[in-house]
């Protein structure tokens, strides 16, 4: 990502969306009991909701075949393939220009067995693909969705192709940290780890979109193809609650626009697309099992999980919620970087420092508040480059574990063995490539600052849905009438794959969702 295009909530955006939601979901509940008109606001309780109404009951203010809530990447493809099989969409969006973090996001998809892999001659399948996503996501893999997943990389490829999403550009046959203008295709993950390698061939999959390498080149085709395809965006829109029947359909949703609450019904189906809860940082951590809390949020001001809460009033089940992607990402500093060695307050390394960034982080949160990179001399200048700023110095390891309050004994034994390895460029601890694999040796040294508070986080977790994306209720059952894709549902989430696999579950997600409600 890049921190010029990264956005903080703040409170004052917080707390008008939230005291704009409380007051509407309050009038849903008085409707349910009644006849809806409109969600007024009245002082019922929030929870009430608006279930169990007769449809002819309710008072539509417009009436469609699909409501989407949420225009980023997952609600575009929704409603393009929902048009595409001929029902009629209405996206109701928060924002007065969509995007959501779509449109701010570093501009890669990760994909696997494309045509643009084989027309730069790499070598890649979808098996090879599945391979390397059951190796990285270990045991709680979901074998048959990851399946799917590779099966339709190649579809998803072409599909944003028909999009208008341009990945033209060169390969980078090296980490690529962010979506880079002109390269096309970069290692985005831990393809080239030692554990990946057993598995699977190593293959560059963080597919860019260009011209300018960020989530624009998502986002604006994607607004295009909507608006082409005669979908009705209805912006500053907030969605607050779901209308079901009285045998638990959703047959609409109550939302905010236009100076009132309005209700919309859906003759087919609401999908929900609103992204997952980044900006609602207490819910993030209160779902965190680590020692540490994640430093800061990369996110959007709307992804608030308020599709997520909807959902989860009318019974709807979670999956994963603990599963945040927690970031540090050293290669990201440079390549050569990946050369120090991460150690925790007690001085022992606990990754391989060239590992990709959203495992580095997560470690780093396990093992306590702090931790450090340590370099010689010989890196100092890259990192003066990359304007990182040690924050101690010491002409001797010792000297420097006493500036950074570690133990001087532990920091010189981990060293001491760190150095060994390094003459046979191999790391028998946790096989960092040998090229990193370099003798820390050339004083002084120096210490960066690594701690839990310098990650970055973004959430993972959402309602549980099934293959087909409908949402499932804490019973198991599918919840008639609701779909969900995109960051505010999870099917495939424990582990993450690599830079770019947030994008590839929002257009898989999506671009079926939208497929099976058109079918209802
Ligand atoms: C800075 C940054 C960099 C990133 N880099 C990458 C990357 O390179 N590759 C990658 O795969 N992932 C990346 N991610 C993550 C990825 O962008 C998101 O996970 C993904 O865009 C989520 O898509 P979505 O469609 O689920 O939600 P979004 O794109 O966030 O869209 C959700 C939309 O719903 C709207 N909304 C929310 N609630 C409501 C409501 N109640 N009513 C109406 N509208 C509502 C929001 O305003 C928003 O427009 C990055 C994220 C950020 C912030």
């Amino acid at each position: 990502m890049k921190e010029r295009d990264m956005v903080h909530p703040t409170d004052r955006e917080l707390s008008r969306r939230s005291f704009l939601k409380g007051t509407v979901l309050a009038g849903a509940g008085v409707g349910a009991m009644g006849a809806l008109a409109a969600c007024a606001p009245s002082g019922a309780k929030d929870d009430l909701a608006s279930t169990g109404v007769a449809a002819d009951s309710v008072t539509w203010d417009k009436e469609t075949d699909i409501v989407v809530v949420g225009f980023g990447g997952a609600g575009s493809a929704a409603a393009i393939e929902a048009r595409k099989a001929g029902a009629e969409v209405v996206i109701l969006e928060a924002s007065s220009v969509g995007g959501g973090s779509t449109a701010l996001n570093g501009g890669l998809i990760y994909l696997g067995g494309t045509p643009l892999q084989k027309e730069h001659g790499i070598e890649d399948s979808a098996e090879n693909f599945l391979n390397y996503m059951m190796q990285m996501a270990g045991p709680s893999a979901n074998v048959d969705a990851l399946k799917l997943i590779a099966e339709q990389s190649e579809d998803i490829y072409n599909w944003c192709l028909e999009q208008g999403i341009d990945f033209s550009g060169e390969v980078l046959e090296a980490h690529l940290p962010d979506g880079e203008e002109g390269i096309c295709l970069g290692y985005t993950g831990n393809e080239l780890s030692r554990e990946a390698q057993k598995v699977a061939t190593p293959a560059p999959r963080g597919h860019v979109a260009q011209p300018e390498a960020t989530g624009m080149g998502f986002f604006r085709p994607l607004k295009a193809a909507v608006e082409g395809s005669g979908a009705e965006v209805l912006y500053e829109a907030v969605a607050t609650s779901l209308i079901t029947d009285e045998n638990g359909r959703v047959i609409g949703v109550c939302a905010d626009y236009d100076g009132g609450s309005k209700n919309v019904k859906a003759n087919k189906a609401v999908i929900l697309a609103g992204g997952g809860f980044t900006s609602n940082e207490e819910k993030v951590r209160d779902h965190l099992p680590y020692k540490a809390n994640p430093g800061w949020p990369v996110t959007n001001p709307n992804e608030d999980g308020s599709c997520i809460q909807m959902a989860q009033k009318i019974g709807a089940d979670l999956k994963g919620m603990s599963e945040t992607q927690i970031g540090f990402s050293v290669y990201t500093i440079n390549d050569r970087a990946c050369e120090g060695i991460l150690v925790d307050e007690n001085g022992l390394r606990f990754t391989a420092e060239d590992e990709y960034g959203a495992f580095i982080g997560k470690r780093i949160v396990q093992r306590g508040e702090h931790a450090y990179l340590i370099v010689g001399n010989n890196l100092k200048s890259i990192m003066d480059e990359a304007e990182q700023t040690p924050v101690a110095e010491g002409a001797t390891i010792q000297e420097l574990a006493a500036a950074i309050s570690v133990d001087a004994d532990s920091l010189a034994h981990t060293v001491a063995t760190y150095n060994d390895m390094a003459e046979g460029g191999i790391d028998f601890q946790f096989g960092k490539e040998p090229k990193h694999v370099v003798a820390l040796n050339e004083a002084p040294f120096y210490a960066y600052d690594a701690s839990a508070e310098n990650t970055y986080y973004m959430t993972q977790g959402g309602l549980r849905v099934d293959l087909d994306l409908h949402v499932i209720d804490s019973e198991g059952a599918v919840i008639p009438g609701l779909y969900a894709a995109g960051l505010c549902s999870n099917l495939i989430f424990g582990q993450y794959f690599g830079s770019g696999s947030s994008m590839l579950w929002c257009f898989f997600s999506g671009r079926a969702a939208g497929t099976n409600a058109a079918a209802e």
